[in-house]
């Protein structure tokens, strides 16, 4: 004998009525079955909001309910031929016009009681299954519609019935002996109490009707059809790469499902378990698919965590208080008081000073647990012995899921570091002493990060899902999109890293798609998006809440640099090239250093000194390993390096620094160059990195461009500098005559910072620095007589944007 079970997700609509008929037709050809059916999709949903319309003498009650009539009026019409309709239509008319009786009574006196709220339910399975047992008829596949009122049997706590199981067992099993059909129809959910009043079992109860039925006659096996191709790692609504579990456990299947995995009814299990009933979850609309096969052991598998669920809408209760310690009785007492107002506990966490304990319970019923739990300790309030009840909601469980957790030491190790990394703050924590589960309490906004954090952390081989933010398209930040877009299958396959840029935004526009943003078409559907405003572009990255997010400023604003303390603290790391932010105010960049330690964020901005050298990794590399640095010198602009080395006064000075802006060499606004600003906040950064608390102001600027060049705007710098040319003709000659040449050098020494002009021999080592190259000498505790240099194009669209990119990577791999 078998049990099928068809969820309302397989009875949607007249289409899915007929995939059930087929795995029914498909069932019968070798068993005896016994078919329980759910109401119809969102038939109970909309039943109950009937009966609070109804209560709350809201007149549109009458409106649902002929929608409810027109729903299954409309499926009846397109599942039976004509003639055949009659019937079964004027039986649903009936039970509708009772259905409508009972809601006239309940808008009239204004009261809905859980007992007339159960019969009000009851409507929709009832009319679902006799749906079913016509069609079945029409195609003359003989079968009994049965009312399971007549065969559940439960205690009178409606909404929610207790299973008198020995009554209920014997009564089915007197039923099924007494009949020679071979297939019987009855509605799921639905049960009676001692008086046969109706009762129903809890939402999603049709799963549990069908496993007593299943555990009552031994059947063979029962068969959960729904809507998915069996238990999934996780809930496919909220981590789109979960998988389906070949095989699992009774008990695994339990917590999961006592955890939130709403494929499976958490009361189900219990039955199928105690009678070893093999229980498979099947796809009612891809029925050959293997789906999930529960039972009570489980090949061994090389995963640690069979599944991941989640339940929401969860109130955490702390009763806390000095005088709770070593006083045996206080949790019984707080155990009686929620048990004797029906409240459930879903989770208990005790700390083991037994200072505190913790319960998560459903938060529809926190303040009924507050009144009765304070209630119940007033005496203790009164003395000081223990807090007020402590009541915090919005909050969610989390649990991991496997038998083989036990045996794999380091999950919850790295299911905590994995929340913690992505700033996911944990309330509260528990594990069975089966080591079957974790469980922990998050706030309820964190839900879908931390269970695609996690999923990827367990599920997945290894791919980890990179979600990127970038501010300025400009000419770094384009050269970088074009980078990401080449080697984004490199990255995939080689370092397992899935980048995906969610959004971008420059000076005017901003886009987002969760889908990752078109970078094939960024340039086609940027100035088509929205207006670009950077509180709403932060905003909408916090509101993402998505996991391993990663901003990147590739500007060279101030107002982008003032976001990033804000990103950082929650937990979303930040790479750039822009320098402004490590440059300001010391206590700005020390409390960005410190944001980043306590939200585990990363914070890298290789690319501010050097473009794409790697200078200051290098710098870190020294000092993590035990180096000290007593000198650097180094000439750090690119453009100062290109202006000098192309300058012999066959053109004039300006025109070579138009040259070196053409070239894209220069900051958006060239004078931050050749006012050694741009310098000095390099050698700024590398002094703090090395360890000192040093301003822009102490670094020492001997300028060599006339003040009348700072006046205006850009094009007056220009035509000022045009007209200043005597003035570099004179600092050129000067040094040719003495054989010396020029470079604008930046050095660091005894703590203190300098830049300026100098004139150098050929001797020099920065004499050979060609073109826009940059170079740094590190003089250590180990470098002594040699330094350590680091030497290379030190500017450029394509070097900085591969600077950024690689930091980019290390973010991603932390
Ligand atoms: P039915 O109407 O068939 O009883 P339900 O809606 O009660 O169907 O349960 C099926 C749904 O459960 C799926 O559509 C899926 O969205 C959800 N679900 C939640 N967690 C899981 C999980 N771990 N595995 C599979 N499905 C899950
Ligand atoms: N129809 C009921 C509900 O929606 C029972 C079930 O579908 O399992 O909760
Ligand atoms: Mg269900």
């Amino acid at each position: 004998m078998k049990v099928l079970k068809f969820g309302g997700s397989s009875v949607g609509n007249a289409e899915s009525f007929a995939k059930v008929v087929e795995v029914i037709q498909k069932a019968i050809e070798k068993d005896i079955c016994i078919v329980v059916l759910s109401a119809m999709r969102g038939a109970t949903d909309s039943l109950i909001e009937i009966g609070r319309l109804a209560r709350n003498g809201d007149e549109n009650f009458r409106e649902r309910v002929k929608l409810i009539e027109t729903e299954h009026f409309e499926t009846v019409r397109a599942l039976l031929p004509v003639a055949e309709q009659s019937s079964i239509i004027s039986f649903l008319k009936k039970r509708l016009n009772e259905l409508e009786n009972i809601c006239e009574g309940v808008f009239l006196l204004r009261e809905l009681t859980p007992r007339t709220l159960d019969r009000i339910v009851s409507f929709g399975e009832i009319l679902s299954s006799n749906i079913l047992s016509a069609k079945l008829n029409s195609l003359k596949i003989e079968n009994v519609w049965k009312d399971s009122r007549e065969l559940v049997k439960t205690d009178s706590n409606f909404g929610f019935a207790g299973v008198n199981f020995p009554l209920t067992n014997s009564t089915i099993e007197n039923y099924i002996q007494s009949s020679s059909s071979k297939l019987h129809i009855l509605p799921g959910f639905i049960a009676s109490d001692a008086d046969g009043v109706t009762t129903t079992l809890g939402r999603g109860g049709s799963d549990y009707t069908a496993a007593i039925l299943a555990a009552a006659v031994n059947a063979d096996v029962l068969e959960i059809w729904t809507d998915v191709s069996g238990m999934m790692t996780a809930d496919p609504r909220l981590v789109r790469t979960s998988r389906n579990i070949g095989r699992i456990s009774y008990r695994e299947a339990m917590e999961l499902s006592h955890f939130g995995a709403k494929v499976i009814y958490p009361p189900t299990i219990q039955p199928v378990m105690n009678k070893k009933i093999p229980t498979w979850i099947k796809n009612t609309f891809a029925p050959d698919d293997f789906g999930t096969l529960i039972e009570a052991e489980t090949p061994p598998e090389k995963e640690s965590v069979r599944g991941i669920s989640s339940i929401g809408r969860i109130s955490v209760l702390s009763l806390e208080g000095s005088g709770m310690v070593g006083v045996p009785g206080f949790s019984k007492r707080l155990f009686d008081a929620l048990s004797k107002a029906s409240i459930n506990v879903i989770l208990i966490t005790q700390s083991s000073s037994e200072h505190s304990i913790c319960v998560a319970i459903e938060e529809t019923y926190g303040k009924l647990a507050k009144d009765v739990v304070d209630a119940e300790f007033v005496y203790e309030l009164s003395v000081g012995k223990i807090e007020p009840l402590k009541v915090e909601n919005d909050l969610s469980i989390l649990a991991l899921v496997g038998e083989n957790m036990k045996s794999h030491p380091g999950v919850s190790g790295k299911m905590f570091s994995a929340l913690g990394h992505n700033g996911i703050n944990i309330h509260a924590i528990a594990q069975g002493s089966s080591e079957r589960n974790i469980s922990t309490i998050i706030a309820t906004k964190d839900v879908k990060k931390a269970i695609n954090t996690l999923h990827e952390e367990f599920f997945s081989d290894g791919t980890k899902q990179i979600n990127l933010f970038f501010a300025g398209t400009g000419t770094v930040g384009s050269k970088l999109i074009e980078q990401i877009r080449g080697q984004r299958d490199y990255l995939r396959r080689n370092l397992r890293l899935n980048l995906r840029v969610i959004g971008v935004g420059n000076s005017r526009k901003m886009i987002f798609d969760d889908e990752g943003v078109e970078l094939e078409n960024l340039p086609a559907l940027l100035p088509d998006s929205s207006t670009m405003n950077l509180n709403e572009f932060v905003e909408t990255i916090l509101r993402k809440n998505l996991r391993n997010s990663i901003f990147v400023d590739a500007t060279a604003s101030a107002e982008v640099a003032g976001v990033y303390s804000t990103l950082l603290a929650k937990s979303v790391s930040v790479v750039a090239c822009n320098k402004i932010a490590c440059s300001a105010a010391y206590e700005n960049y020390l409390q960005l250093k410190n944001l980043e330690r306590e939200f585990n964020s990363t914070f890298l901005f290789e690319t501010s000194v050097g473009a794409g050298l790697p200078v200051i990794n290098t710098l870190n590399d020294l000092l993590r390993s035990g180096d000290e640095i007593r000198r650097i010198e180094a000439v750090l602009s690119g453009t100062l390096n290109f202006v000098f080395n192309n300058y012999d006064g066959s053109q004039s000075f300006a025109s070579i620094v138009r040259q070196a802006q053409a070239a894209g060499y220069t900051e958006p606004d060239p004078r931050l160059d050749l006012s050694g600003i741009d310098v000095a906040r390099k050698i700024l950064i590398l002094a703090r990195e090395s360890g000192f608390r040093l301003e822009i102001e102490d670094v020492e600027k001997t300028p060599f461009l006339p003040d009348s060049c700072f006046t205006g705007r850009v094009e007056d710098f220009y035509a000022e500098m045009e007209r200043r040319e005597n003035h570099f003709r004179e600092l050129l000659e000067n040094a040719r005559s003495r054989n010396l040449s020029l470079k604008y050098i930046a050095s660091f020494a005894d703590g203190k910072a300098r830049v300026s002009l100098q004139e150098i021999s050929k001797e020099h080592d920065f004499a050979n620095l060609s073109g826009k190259d940059n170079a740094i000498l590190y003089y250590t505790n180990r470098y002594t007589e040699q330094p350590l240099v680091i030497k290379g194009a030190g500017a450029g669209a394509d070097v900085t944007a591969a600077g950024v990119f690689a930091d980019i990577i290390r973010a991603a791999r932390i």
